[in-house]
Order: C-alpha cells, then sequence, then structure tokens
C-alpha cells in the first residue's frame, strides 16, 4: 500500500500543474443544431470546460491559452450527444442466442457487452438506458463512470421485473429439472409484496431505474406476446416502490390491456407499445406517460423470423413475425395524437451501432427529422430525468457532442455518418 501511495501522490504532483490550468476546448462548427430552438446555425464555436460546455457563441472564436485545444469541424453538422432510452449491452441477436445462454460465463458476457458499448459510443449515443440484463451492466456502468472501459454514460435497469413465466423469467424455455423457482432476487415477483422486494433488490443492486413487464413479449420462450402478465395491483407496488425509492419505471408492453394497467398505475414509460389503441393513447397523455417506440426492434425480429425459419425457438417465430411488423404503424399514430415520445432501439434485439436506423423509420411514419431529433436528445433528458445535464448544448449541460456529414434535418441518414463524438468534454471519434 505505501510505497504506491507515494507514488501516486508524486505522480498526482508533476500532473498538477497541466490539469489544473482548466484547458479549454474550442469546437468549430460549420453548421450547429440548435435542438431547442430548432434551427440550424452556421459558424459556431461551442467552448467546453471540465467536461461541460461553458459558451456557445456566434463565429470562429480563437483559443484563449496555449493549452487549449481547438477542434475543427467546419465541414460537419454538430449536434448534442445522442440518447438511446432503450437498449441491452449485455447481448446481441444471433441464431444460437437462447444456447448462449447456457454456455457464456458472465465473465464473456462481460467482454462482449464491453464491446457492444464501445460500438454504441462510437455510432455517437452518448449516453444510454440499458434496460435489463443479468447485472452485468451495472458493473458495466460502473467500469465506464471510473474511466476503466470506454463506452455511453449507461442509466441501468439491471435485471428486469416480471412474473412467473412472464416476459423477463429468466428460465423461461429451460428443461424443467433446471426452470427451479426463480423469485424476487431473480426478478420475478407474484403479488405486490414480491414486486416491492423485486424493486428493492435491483436498488440494492445499483440500478438506477426499474423495468417491469406489463405483458408477454416477443423473444421469450413462452407462447403469448402480448396478454397482461401482471396485475394493476402489482404494477402499482412495483412503481410506488420505485418511486419512493427515486427510480423511475419503463415497462414493457405489447397488448393494450397491461398498458392501460400500467399507466394508470404510474409507470414513466411504455416500451414498445404496438398495439396500442385510441383509449391508451388517451391514458397516456392525460397521466404524461412517455413512449419508447423501438421500431428497428420491431423490424429486425420479424425480418429475422421471415429469412430463417429457425432463427428463434419455435414459440418464438411466430410472435416475432405477427408482432414486429406492427410497431411503425403504431409510433406514426401516437406521434399524430400527440403522446410524448423518447427515442429508444432496443439494441441488441438487432446490431449494436445502427441504433441511429431507428431515425429513418420514425421520419417514414410521419416525424419531422427535428422532432425525431428532439425525441433523442430534449425529450429523452427529460424521461431520464437529466434535463440540468444532457439534452443540449447549452452552458451548463455535459460536454455531450456528436458530429455528422450532411445535414440531418435534410436527411435523417446523416445521422449514420457519424465523424466526431466528444462525451463529457473527452473525445472519443474524430475522423
Ligand atoms: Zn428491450
Amino acid at each position: 500500500m505505501r510505497p504506491t501511495a507515494t507514488l501516486l501522490t508524486l505522480l498526482t504532483a508533476a500532473l498538477l500543474p497541466l490539469t489544473a490550468a482548466a484547458q479549454k476546448t474550442y469546437l468549430h462548427c460549420g453548421r450547429l443544431l440548435d435542438v431547442r430552438a430548432g434551427r440550424l446555425l452556421t459558424e459556431q464555436t461551442v467552448v467546453v470546460e471540465n467536461g461541460r460546455v461553458l459558451a456557445v457563441q456566434a463565429g470562429y472564436a480563437a483559443a484563449g491559452s496555449g493549452a487549449d485545444k481547438v477542434i475543427d469541424l467546419k465541414n460537419r453538422t454538430v449536434l448534442p450527444g445522442l440518447i438511446d432510452c432503450h437498449v441491452h449491452l449485455e447481448g446481441e441477436t444471433s441464431p444460437n442466442g437462447f444456447l448462449e445462454e447456457f454456455t457464456l460465463n458472465p465473465a464473456d458476457v462481460a467482454y462482449r457487452a464491453e464491446a457492444y458499448a464501445r460500438t454504441t459510443l462510437r455510432a455517437g449515443f452518448t449516453t444510454v438506458r440499458d434496460l435489463g440484463g443479468s447485472g452485468v451492466n451495472v458493473a458495466l456502468r460502473n467500469a465506464i463512470n471510473r474511466g476503466l472501459v470506454v463506452g455511453p454514460r449507461v442509466f441501468t435497469a439491471g435485471k428486469a421485473i416480471s412474473g412467473t413465466g412472464g416476459h423477463m423469467d429468466p428460465t423461461n424455455g429451460y428443461r424443467l429439472d433446471m426452470m427451479g423457482v426463480p423469485g424476487p432476487a431473480e426478478g420475478v415477483a407474484n403479488g405486490p409484496a414480491e414486486a416491492r422486494q423485486a424493486v428493492r433488490e435491483q436498488y440494492k443492486r445499483g440500478a438506477d431505474l426499474i423495468k417491469i413487464a406489463a405483458t408477454g413479449g416477443v423473444l421469450s420462450v413462452a407462447k403469448d406476446g402480448s396478454a397482461p402478465q401482471m396485475t394493476e395491483e402489482e404494477i402499482r407496488a412495483a412503481v410506488e416502490t420505485a418511486h419512493d425509492l427515486g427510480l423511475r419505471v419503463a415497462c414493457h408492453a405489447h397488448g393494450a390491456e397491461g398498458m392501460k394497467r400500467a399507466v394508470r398505475a404510474g409507470v414513466n414509460s411504455i416500451e414498445h407499445g404496438t398495439l396500442m389503441d385510441d383509449e391508451v393513447f388517451k391514458l397516456m397523455k392525460k397521466y404524461g406517460t412517455w413512449y419508447v417506440p423501438t421500431i428497428i426492434a420491431g423490424k429486425s425480429v420479424a425480418d429475422s423470423a421471415a429469412k430463417n425459419p429457425n432463427y428463434y425457438p419455435p414459440l418464438v417465430t411466430p410472435k416475432a413475425l405477427a408482432i414486429g411488423p406492427r410497431l411503425q404503424g403504431t409510433f406514426g399514430r401516437a406521434y399524430k395524437a400527440g403522446v410524448k415520445i423518447a427515442f429508444g432501439t432496443d439494441a441488441s434485439v438487432y446490431r449494436h451501432g445502427v441504433n441511429a436506423k431507428e431515425f429513418q423509420y420514425m421520419v417514414e411514419a410521419g416525424m419531422p427529422p427535428l422532432e425525431a431529433l428532439r425525441a433523442a436528445t430534449l425529450n429523452a433528458a427529460e424521461l431520464l430525468g437529466q434535463t440540468d445535464n444532457l439534452g443540449a448544448l447549452e452552458p451548463g449541460k455535459l460536454a455531450d457532442v456528436v458530429a455528422v456529414d450532411g445535414d440531418p434535418l435534410q436527411d435523417v441518414g446523416a445521422l449514420l455518418r457519424v465523424r466526431f463524438v466528444m462525451k463529457q468534454g473527452a473525445v472519443y471519434r474524430q475522423e
């Protein structure tokens, strides 16, 4: 201990003159998207200090001192770091996905998660909500925060929660003697008391938010993909407990009845929302519930199931074909109905790193590009409860900055051509 501590003190002392001089970075932006005003500004400078935006000013400001850095983005369009409100960094789709649950150790999952995290950040997504995994996602968040591995800022739900045999039961499809009887500690809760316990378990393990599944889902090895799987009483118990602990609740749902129960019980967001009807739209507006659509996930599962009948286990294929293709239409109707929308993709269900394809699907369904970008910035920051830090390039907010080739307001495909990524003042991609 002793020699290491002394060495560290010496090193810190040697580095101090460099770090204490409050070095600034000047980003010279040819075009800068002001997401709040909805305007594309030209020739702007974003000044970054200590990981935050210090100022945004017209013209190309010169660096103040020799220690300052200038980054030339004069040929790029600069925008706030993108936020994906629905990813799973622990895994990625594969025809071997089900088998891998039996062959991968937690360390294997962790190394893969690290790679997916890096890919996600390089794609311009500087913040994500991880909506469920084994708990490796909590360790990944901590490692990223400590600067040990490269990835986006992660808000994680830890292990997601549902009832026995529900979408989040980790033993669905197993041989009987391997199923065991998972309980609240494993994310399986029956009755309000267990729902409370399951939420508290995730809180104790370090979750930033809670994910529940109010209805069946596509990729669980179970027959039904949309019927309700939690009672309103169970959902309310989970939501009240989470909110008491300062955690928000994201709720997976495909069928309308499960969504109605969840919205009335006070969840903060509905994920997927495939079979939303007019009554759900009305309820969501009344309760201020967010919708996180994940259109790309629906398209991707339907596509994989159609191309390869053996891609998914037999119980999953018909659900993928029936539910997947309906998401985009639902999204279009929800947007027209005035439901609040935050960007989310369910990355892992499709390949990590192409999250921005979702923008194209949103625009195809009738949302203007600016609104789609707001869903992934201002709106997502609001859903996360992070409006002071995230969602716009404004003084005081974290310096999460992305630059792309082209004008995303004319062609959202530009968001797939990310050339520069800064997270909290540090550059992770520069081309
Ligand atoms: Zn998901």
